[in-house]
């Protein structure tokens, strides 16, 4: 059993030293247990938050434990009522290529789901978390501007989606031609500005005549400076995540954004709130968005892009190129 586990704790980027491969015999499973074996792992920016012991909604990672994560997994052997050998799962087993499970927080995916890595990004977590955030917190009205950033990856390519099926004006932002020319062309939006332009604020600015309703939060940084000063009264932000600044250890150099970012909240009346996904929304809404979801991707409404990886090894510089912008589309390791 190959496994990647949390060497030490990344003093800002993590690098080489932070995650190390390691081997051990494949685990047994034992009555009342099933052995289930990685197909593909996704890599995820909240990953980045569990290398770290700061204060968070969740436990970080142990050094020398094997690092969280959630895969499609295949069943190899089974005595866990509802489990048969053959099926696929969606399992929480982490950096690794065999995990022995009781069935806890195991979904059966069935005997051949057509696209299993899908479970992973567009009808998983990060689907999910567009459609919650967007519809519940962001309440977008058709005609309204949406604005979302990381708008080539699976949460901000779903969000901008699902804006346009509502009827919205919707803006990406996102880092580069290449990744600006998918967002419009294929993911349909009306526009998109590469957040690394000298002159991203103007073009934000000139993107979006009729100013902001939904700001969906997804990295921070430039990218909100430039928002600020365009959000409409009663506008809403979601905060879903802040990629730009997950390596920080403190403050940023320079000026203190906190009075203007306060002050256009105060103003504008903006509704700020932010959530985390499993644990902000009804049960009830995730069977709401899988159906609606599966009847998107049916309908060619919603388009999906995905970036697999090859090799178990290659996961950690995955989630290094990942957290940098050196992805495009929902990033997944092929294990087995
Ligand atoms: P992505 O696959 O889109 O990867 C992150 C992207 O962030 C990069 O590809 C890059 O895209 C962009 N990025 C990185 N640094 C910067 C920067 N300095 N400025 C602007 N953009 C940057 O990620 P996901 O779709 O999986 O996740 C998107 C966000 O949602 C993350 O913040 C994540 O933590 C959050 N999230 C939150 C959840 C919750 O429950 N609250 C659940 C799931 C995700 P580009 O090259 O285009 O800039």
């Amino acid at each position: 059993n190959r496994k990647i586990i949390l060497a030490e704790r990344p003093k800002g980027a993590p690098n080489e030293n932070t995650l190390k491969l390691e081997t051990e015999a494949v685990p047994q499973a034992g009555k009342g247990e099933m052995l289930l074996r990685t197909v593909y792992l996704s890599l995820d920016p909240y990953m980045r938050g569990r290398m770290s012991d700061a204060k968070s909604y969740a436990t970080p990672v142990e050094i020398g434990g094997v690092m969280t994560g959630q895969v499609v997994a295949e069943v190899m052997e089974s005595d866990v009522a509802g489990f048969s050998k053959g099926d696929y799962v969606l399992s929480p087993s982490g950096w690794q290529d065999f995990f022995v499970s009781d069935g806890t927080q195991v979904l059966n995916l069935g005997p051949e789901p057509e696209n299993p890595s899908w479970a992973l990004g567009i009808l998983g977590m990060p689907g999910y978390t567009a459609y919650a955030g967007l519809l519940k917190i962001g309440e977008p009205k058709p005609g309204e501007t949406v604005v979302v950033a990381a708008a080539s990856g699976p949460v901000g390519a779903t969000v901008g989606q699902i804006a346009k099926i509502k009827g919205c004006r919707v803006v990406g932002v996102a880092g580069g031609a290449e990744k600006c020319a998918h967002v419009t062309d294929t993911l349909g939006f009306d526009a998109c500005i590469d957040h690394r332009a000298e002159d991203f604020a103007e073009q934000l600015a000139a993107a979006c005549p009729d100013g902001i309703d939904v700001y969906f939060e997804n990295v921070g940084g430039k990218v909100l400076y430039g928002v600020l000063p365009l959000l409409n009264p009663f506008a809403r932000m979601p905060v879903c995540g802040m990629v730009a600044w997950y390596n920080l250890q403190g403050l940023p150099e320079g000026p203190d954004h906190g009075p203007q970012i306060l002050s256009t909240i105060l103003r504008m009346k903006v509704k700020v709130q932010g959530f985390i996904i499993f644990d902000s929304f009804p049960i009830e809404l995730y069977q709401e968005f899988s159906e609606a979801m599966t009847g998107w991707l049916k309908e060619g409404k919603v388009q999906y892009k995905e970036q697999v990886v090859e090799g178990l090894e290659a996961a950690p510089q995955g989630l290094y190129d990942l957290l940098e912008g050196r992805n495009f589309g929902k990033m997944v390791v092929k294990v087995g």
